[in-house]
């Protein structure tokens, strides 16, 4: 249903939680996040059942993070639950997804990765990305997550995390909006501008078949086959 994501030097849970906020209006079930740091090893994930102010309430005190996505859920595949919410990480921890849309092929594709002994930790649709991602063999996180893109169909608004490249986000689209704020020396993602606006008014919108990684003090777009594209910024004018 939403996304958000940041990416920079500002303390990232405070601000995943009130970019979910600014998208409750949309309606949802479930919200969580996950978040790192460049010191940090690993991912921190945080999820529960029911509004944005419950996934407040379990977020450690010290939850310390410059690099984060969330989400907002509205459930297509697997009831509202715990499990089902998203961040959706890979089995060792190192891949997290969210997700916004429909993968109208996860039945099959679960299945062939069950068969290949790869163990589910929702009912989701989405989950199949995460382990498509963490079992890809390439060598860069843009290209792991091309190759899931490569054989799942259906629509996706996703935004990616990766442990052992924890210095970028990588998002994609395909009939789920993705808007990038673009900052200074930090950058944001989200699924619709209402969560960014507070914070940067200069947006680029991706279009279906592309993809961009956010970097800190950087960003670029691409198209799922591989090939830059420009995006240019345009302010938006938003009457608070
Ligand atoms: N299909 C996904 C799920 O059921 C994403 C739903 C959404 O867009 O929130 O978990």
């Amino acid at each position: 249903c939403g996304i958000v994501g940041y990416i920079g030097k500002r303390d990232v849970a405070p601000l995943l939680l009130e970019g979910l906020q600014r998208l409750e209006y949309r309606g949802y079930d479930s919200a969580g996040l996950v978040i790192t740091s460049p010191k940090a090893t690993g991912l921190r994930m945080v999820k529960a059942k029911g509004r944005v102010r419950e996934l407040e309430a379990r977020v450690p005190k010290r939850f310390a993070g410059t690099t984060g996505i969330a989400h907002t859920r509205w459930a297509t595949h697997g009831a509202p639950s715990d499990e089902n919410a998203h961040p959706h990480l890979s089995t060792g921890g190192e891949v997290a997804v969210v997700h916004n849309g429909i993968i109208d092929n996860a039945s099959e594709l679960r299945a062939r990765l069950e068969a290949e002994g790869v163990v589910f930790a929702s009912e989701t649709d989405t989950e199949v990305l995460t382990h498509l991602i963490a079992r890809s063999a390439a060598a860069t996180l843009e290209e792991k997550v091309r190759h899931a893109l490569k054989v799942v169909e259906g629509t996706y608004g996703i935004a990616v995390m990766h442990a052992d490249f924890n210095d970028r986000i990588v998002v994609a689209r395909n009939g789920s909006p993705v808007v990038l704020g673009i900052g200074e020396k930090e950058m944001f993602v989200a699924s619709d501008v209402a969560a960014l606006i507070t914070h940067t008014r200069q947006i680029v919108t991706l279009d279906d078949g592309e993809m961009a990684t956010l970097k800190a003090d950087d960003f670029r777009t691409y198209t799922t086959e591989g090939s830059t594209t420009t995006a240019t910024p345009t302010t938006v004018e938003w009457e608070a």
